[in-house]
């Protein structure tokens, strides 16, 4: 199911989600919300979605990790966090789809360590570089009720009907 998505201004996109208890990360309920972002996402042409942003204040999210591949695969991450890897950040285009049509440049860290939970209640830890780690500290902050634009610099908007 797609799921709406709630844009900007909205209270709720602010607000901090909370954590995952360990019985309801195993249940029939998270393996649907799971599933309707992963499905939301795709629709929406977007690399990420944070339950945040279907109004839903809980800590899941799930990331397109086949970024520049024919075959689609999606990580599903519940109470994720990460720690960084060097002290390298880049600077690079943020968009998001609770902020449609403006864009900004986000300085984040290159490479993380990161640590979730799966849906089988499994811990995950693994280590996302570029893109990948980009769009999990994106997906991290929605979590935290943090949007890009707080960060972001030279914000602008883009005209869809200009074409991409
Ligand atoms: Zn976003």
């Amino acid at each position: 199911m797609i799921l709406p998505i709630l844009t900007e201004p909205n209270p709720l996109l602010h607000k901090q989600a909370k954590p995952i208890a360990d019985a309801r990360i195993i249940s029939a309920e998270m393996k649907k919300l799971a599933t309707d972002l992963i499905e939301t996402m795709r629709a929406k042409d977007g690399v990420g979605l944070a339950a945040t942003q279907a109004g839903r204040l809980e800590q899941i999210c799930v990331v397109a990790v086949d970024l520049e591949k024919q075959e689609k695969r999606e990580i599903v991450l519940i109470n994720p966090r990460w720690e960084k890897i060097g002290l390298r950040k880049e600077t690079d285009d943020e968009g998001c789809l609770s902020v449609p049509e403006i864009f900004g440049k986000v300085k984040r860290y290159k490479k993380i360590r990161v640590f979730a939970k799966n849906l089988l209640g499994n811990n995950l830890e693994f280590v996302a570089e570029d893109l990948l780690a980009r769009i999990i500290q994106h997906e991290v902050d929605h979590l935290n009720g943090i949007l890009f634009t707080e960060k972001a610099k030279g914000l602008h908007k883009i005209d869809k009907s200009a074409g991409k």
